[in-house]
């Protein structure tokens, strides 16, 4: 910013006007910024015991990739709100894309490795998980899980590899929580399908190669999937600025005017909004675990951080009232690990429902916003400064809380499995379900 100097009688500016920011290591020496990571403290009663051997390997290589690539550089990415192309490439070496898909080049993770496989990448950068879920637990598991075998072959080994990106896009701008009643259409032609409509808030949208796209047929007004191609005619995608949180994340406006789509690439599994939840009940376990890494982040951050920053003469960590907080946050997150890992044995056992994941994701991000908000508490004046983390992850947490189903909606599945009562309308419109 540059302004007028009113003890300038020249109308000369001094030397030290427009001079870039000191680098925050010189600013502040006392306390290392979030580019050197922490250590992890925040496996407290160390759950790693209950991960087989693979699990703790993956964990332990998606770790040493977070903090040796992506924490040097994720501030500065944030805050110019850009994607770092050029780690694309060291994201796919850590061989998670894909998670739990088996064959088809895919790493066939155990949900529960892959669940801490997306902790470990949030913990250090909450937008790198949110491009790797959308991507692999999102689009490439509608494909795995809807789609036929040919659209398999072709699609999922170069997805795997992250050659090839792709973006999942079922909210309108018009439909959000309530996204089931979509009014995006596919109508039949020969050879094909068009697609006309509007898609909100894609992630990744505006650079993948592949959306997976819903839409309502027009014969049987029930809701379809699709693989568009990035250069579609009729297609466009517009970047959506200014978010405070996951800025990292490049989130799109979709239009589709009259896009053609062939036979071959019409999802042949969705044939009705309940087989797109099939995707979101693994997502939402997935998704779970993001504010489960992001809430070991913060800790682990506060836990350095008050340790090395002294005031009257003792650290931060020497304070009654900061003890308080930080034994707080870390309870919050052992018990979301538990909570998380119940989550993952249960799918394993096939014994988990739409609201057991709902409830896990909703309580969990939760508890991850106490985490955050106690956490910006403790850092003081630096607390709100994206280059010691935890301003960074109580923003990413803020779009965390509401996509995926927001936690109100995320309640409401859980209240009604509970109740037997569904109460997502508004009292007079309401049935028993
Ligand atoms: C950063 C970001 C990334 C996203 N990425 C994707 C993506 O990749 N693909 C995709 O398809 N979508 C994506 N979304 C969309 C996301 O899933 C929606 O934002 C979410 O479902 C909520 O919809 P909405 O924002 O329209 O809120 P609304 O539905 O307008 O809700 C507003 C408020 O009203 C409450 N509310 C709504 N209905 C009820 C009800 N029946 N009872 C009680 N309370 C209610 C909500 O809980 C919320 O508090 C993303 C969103 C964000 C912010």
């Amino acid at each position: 910013m540059t302004r007028s100097n009113p003890d300038d009688k020249n109308g000369k500016m001094p030397s030290y006007f427009n001079l870039p920011p000191l680098d925050v290591s010189l600013a502040f020496p006392q306390a290392t910024p979030a580019s050197t990571f922490p250590p992890c403290a925040s496996d407290y009663f160390q759950y790693d015991d209950l991960l087989k051997p693979e699990e703790k390997a993956i964990r332990l290589k998606v770790r040493a990739c977070m903090e040796k690539e992506i924490a040097p550089i994720m501030t500065k990415y944030w805050e110019k709100a850009e994607f770092p192309f050029h780690a694309i490439p060291k994201l796919a070496e850590l061989g998670i894309s894909g998670g739990t898909i088996k064959g088809y080049g895919c790493p066939g993770l155990s949900i529960t490795g892959s669940a801490i496989a997306t902790a470990e990448v949030a913990r250090v950068d909450a937008s790198c998980s949110t491009f790797i879920l959308v991507h692999s637990s999102l689009a490439m598991l509608t494909i795995a899980l809807c789609g036929s075998e040919a659209q398999k072959q072709k699609y999922l080994p170069s997805l795997a590899q992250l050659k090839t990106i792709a973006c999942w896009a079922l909210t309108e701008p018009d439909y959000g929580s309530d996204a089931s009643a979509l009014k995006t259409i596919a109508t039949k032609v020969e050879g094909g399908w068009i697609l006309e409509g509007q898609k909100r808030w894609i992630g990744n949208s505006t650079f993948a190669d592949l959306l997976v796209i819903f839409a309502r047929n027009t014969s049987t007004n029930q809701i379809n999937g699709y693989i568009v191609k990035k250069d579609a005619p009729g297609l466009t995608v517009t970047k959506i600025e200014n978010k405070i949180g996951l800025r990292i994340v490049q989130n799109g406006d979709i239009v589709m005017k009259k896009v053609f789509v062939p036979d071959e690439d019409r999802i042949e599994g969705v044939n009705s909004f309940q087989d797109t939840n099939k995707v979101l009940a693994v997502s939402r376990v997935m998704v779970a675990w993001q504010p489960i890494g992001i809430s070991m982040g913060i800790y682990d951050m506060c836990h350095r951080y008050l340790k090395e920053r002294k005031q009257f003469g003792a650290p931060l960590a020497a304070f009654q009232i900061n003890q308080q907080k930080l034994v707080q946050m870390l309870s919050n997150v052992q018990a979301m690990i538990l909570v998380g890992w119940r989550l993952c044995k249960l799918y394993e056992s096939g014994k988990m429902t739409p609201g057991h994941a709902s409830l896990g994701k909703s309580w969990i991000t939760l508890r991850a916003r106490e985490t955050a908000a106690l956490g910006r508490e403790l850092l003081g004046g630096n607390g709100i400064l994206s280059d010691f983390l935890v301003a960074k992850a109580f923003c990413d947490l803020e779009p965390i809380y509401t996509y995926e189903g927001t936690y109100e909606i995320n309640t409401l599945v859980t209240g009604r499995e509970v109740t037997g009562f569904a109460s997502f309308k508004p009292a007079t419109q309401r049935s028993k379900m």
